[in-house]
């Protein structure tokens, strides 16, 4: 059936939630029988209960994921071997497309149909995308004396323990898994308690596609309870943490008090956009900011959420991004047509809301949004909401929201708006939108981020890396250079007589 004919309501009812946790290739309860209630920002309905993993859980996991990765049933396949599995169990997210989709919107928010072209496509095409390239990726022999051979190798780093958040669960998730799983590691995942459900699915579809029990785990549970179990473990080689910088400072704190195992942290963002007078399409780069940020609720780590335009094109701009917002108005995420959905719980629309009035209170001009939305729904919703005449010290420009709230600021020098830029915490992403060629090349190298824009704002692939500069982390998630987190390189000197 076309998925714009499905009533997605309907199989929204008829949903039966299994939040057993997966360890050794089948589901469990916690050891201590606890759950928590995952609740729907769509409605603020319960969903189901799903098992509250704690030390204990995160215990057996990692000796599954340990004994999986000794004895080798995964780690010594040769990689065109893994390469198949990792294909069917690429095959099989594309398979259940329906059922990963809607359980990604109702779980977190986002409209159903971002999340049946969007997020289930992208994890699986990151699975297939690693699985394809293990078997193409060589190691090395160094240039030594005849006397000897050096082989510089690389092997799996052992147990990988994934920490991921909840507004792209299943891509954050995949960005992990396809690189850990195609270097041969085994993998605990703990997936965020606000959005566990496609993770534990993702873990069955592996498990059906031939990856070996114990090698891909998944423990649901809170932060603080499975997180810093996971993060301390003294048998986890390396963990991949994706989420919030307040967080990521503590992951590598784990890791001084536990094993020094290896931390890659993929963290927050405040991206800048900037916006010179000689782009000669002003009413583009206007309609291409307000989509950036309102896409998924505002709630993307590399959302443009700092618009930096120059004061002679500032009013147009402004005039273009309000003009907009209609089209972004949150509304039902269960229906074909809605663009803006729920953000993911009441605790994330308070800080939203908290940030607006913070807008107000230092003296931002609100000339769109800036309400809370849909209120009768019992969801969590808010309009998408614009902040003019900010300026770099204001909290909205310092700190993430994480929420579809966009802040402009007047700029009148290059030299001016590349100081602004840089003027963050955090380096993710940043724009550059100019006509003049030098400017466009000069900017885009002065600008301290992992990635940066010309003349646009979407261009995104699995092809290419993804990470930070500054304290939006260290790791690279995407393309070759992610095995390099989940990989030792060795060397083995061989002497020749
Ligand atoms: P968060 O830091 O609150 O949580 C992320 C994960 O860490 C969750 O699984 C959570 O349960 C766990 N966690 C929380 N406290 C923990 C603790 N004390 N010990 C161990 N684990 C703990 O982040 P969030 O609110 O889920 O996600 C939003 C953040 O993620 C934003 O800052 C966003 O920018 C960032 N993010 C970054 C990227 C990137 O690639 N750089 C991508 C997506 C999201």
């Amino acid at each position: 059936m076309a998925t714009s004919a499905i009533d997605w309501h309907a199989r929204a009812r008829e949903l039966s939630i299994d939040g057993r946790m997966v360890i050794d290739g089948v589901r469990r309860s916690a050891a201590s029988g606890e759950t928590f209630t995952c609740i729907s920002p769509i409605n603020g309905q319960p969903l189901g209960e799903v098992a509250r993993g704690r030390a204990a859980d995160v215990d057996a996991a990692v000796a599954s994921a340990r004994a999986a990765f000794d004895d080798g049933r995964w780690a010594h396949m040769a990689p065109a071997v893994r390469k198949k599995i990792l294909q069917r169990f690429a095959d099989a997210i594309l398979a259940a497309k329906d059922e990963l989709a809607m359980l990604e919107t109702v779980d977190m928010g986002k409209p159903i149909q971002y999340s049946l072209s969007v997020d289930v496509p992208a994890a699986a095409r990151c699975i297939h995308w690693y699985a394809e390239a293990v078997d193409k990726v060589y190691d090395q022999i160094a240039p030594t004396p005849r006397s000897a051979l050096a082989l510089i190798t690389r092997e799996p780093v052992g147990v990988v323990g994934a920490i991921v958040p909840w507004n792209y669960p299943m891509i954050m998730a995949a960005w992990k898994l396809g690189p850990a799983l195609a270097a041969g590691n085994s993998v605990v995942l703990k997936p965020s308690e606000k959005s566990p459900l496609t993770a534990l699915r993702l873990a069955d579809l592996a498990v059906a596609a031939g990856i070996p029990p114990g090698v891909f785990n998944v423990v649901p549970g809170h932060g603080a309870e499975a997180g810093e179990a996971l993060a301390l473990h003294m048998d986890v080689d390396a963990i991949g943490f994706t989420g919030s910088t307040r967080t990521g400072r503590r992951m590598l704190d784990y890791a001084s008090r536990s094993n020094l195992k290896r931390v890659y942290n993929e963290l927050g963002g405040k991206s800048a956009f900037v916006v010179f007078d000689d782009f000669q399409d002003i009413g583009r780069a206007a309609v291409t900011a307000a989509g950036s940020l309102f896409f998924n609720q505002g709630e993307s780590c590399n959302a443009p959420s700092r618009v930096l335009v120059h004061d002679s094109v500032a009013d147009e701009f402004i005039a273009r991004v309000v003009a907009e917002t209609p089209s972004y108005q949150p509304a039902d995420p269960l229906l074909p047509g809605t663009v803006m959905g729920a953000v993911v719980d009441d605790q994330q629309l308070r800080t939203v809301l908290g940030y607006i009035e913070a807008g107000h209170a230092e003296g931002a001009q609100c000339v769109a949004g800036g309400q809370q939305a849909r209120v009768a729904s019992g969801g969590c919703y808010v309009q998408p909401t614009v902040f003019a005449g900010v300026s770099n010290t204001m909290r909205i420009a310092r700190e993430e929201i994480f929420g579809p709230v966009l802040g402009i600021i007047r700029f009148r020098t290059e030299s001016e708006a590349i100081a602004l830029a840089n003027d963050s915490p955090y380096g993710l992403q940043a724009s550059v939108w100019s006509h003049d060629i030098n400017r466009a090349h000069r900017v885009a190298r002065a600008l301290r981020a992992g990635t940066v824009h010309v003349n646009q704002y979407d261009e995104d692939d699995i092809t290419v890396p993804f990470g930070g500069f500054k304290q939006s982390g260290n790791g690279r998630d995407k393309s070759l250079h992610a095995f390099d987190k989940y990989t030792e390189l060795k060397t083995t000197w061989i002497r020749i007589d």
